[in-house]
């Protein structure tokens, strides 16, 4: 059973307008085309076919708010890294992001990012835009799979390093089910309200005493 059981498309939205009140809590889910987004929703969520909706033709331009419980959604952002040449869609998916930075209501991002092609410039991008507006960042290195346990677990150490602790990293698989508890334990202590956890101390010198 899932634990979203009741989880439900709210709406999808084509500008700021349209987005739901900015009450209770929210959670981001964003990543490249083709990164594992919709499998990692529904495999979150707890229900197989949950983000199908939005990639009905048609959706996969808008903001798919989900409500999880009352008061608690994903908000499934329009996968980006294909339309490389489309300025237009490039524009209208900034203006969506640009829209959600103010909301109260946004209390993290999911970074899906495939294991197999790494972490890639769109994905900085989004990581940049969070860290501008104070978003925590949590990376899912999706279909892990793919990989073999030795080095998935190394790229993940080397992701974790190269982003110098301005995100978590995880491994993820929707299919071989790999890192789904720990997923939704950070989006439900989002969702809850709770910090980040606590980053290791910076351990500063002693200043020189006195000669
Ligand atoms: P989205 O475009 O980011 O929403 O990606 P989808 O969830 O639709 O997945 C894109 C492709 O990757 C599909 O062919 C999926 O079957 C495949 N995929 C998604 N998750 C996994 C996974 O955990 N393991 C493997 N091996 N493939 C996956």
């Amino acid at each position: 059973m899932g634990i979203y059981q009741n989880a439900q498309l709210l709406l999808s939205a084509a500008a700021a307008s349209q987005f739901p009140a900015d009450r209770g809590a929210e959670v981001a889910i964003a990543g490249r085309s083709n990164a594992g987004k919709s499998s990692a929703i529904n495999a979150i969520v707890g229900r197989r076919a949950l983000a199908r909706t939005s990639k009905q033709p048609g959706r996969t331009r808008l903001l798919n708010f989900f409500e999880l419980t009352p008061g608690a959604r994903l908000i499934d952002l329009p996968g980006y890294g294909y339309a490389q040449g489309a300025r237009a869609e490039r524009d209208t998916w900034a203006r969506l992001i640009a829209a959600l930075a103010p909301r109260h209501s946004l209390k993290g991002l999911l970074l899906v990012v495939d294991a197999r092609r790494g972490f890639q410039d769109s994905d900085e991008q989004l990581l940049i835009w969070a860290q501008l507006h104070s978003r925590p960042v949590h990376v899912l290195l999706a279909k892990a799979d793919q990989l073999r346990p030795s080095e998935a677990r190394s790229l993940r150490a080397h992701l974790q390093t190269q982003l110098l602790g301005r995100a978590a990293v995880q491994l993820f698989s929707a299919h071989e089910s790999i890192g789904i508890d720990e997923a939704r334990a950070r989006l439900a202590a989002w969702l809850a309200g709770e910090p980040e956890q606590e980053k290791a101390p910076v351990v500063l010198k002693e200043p020189p005493g006195p000669a």
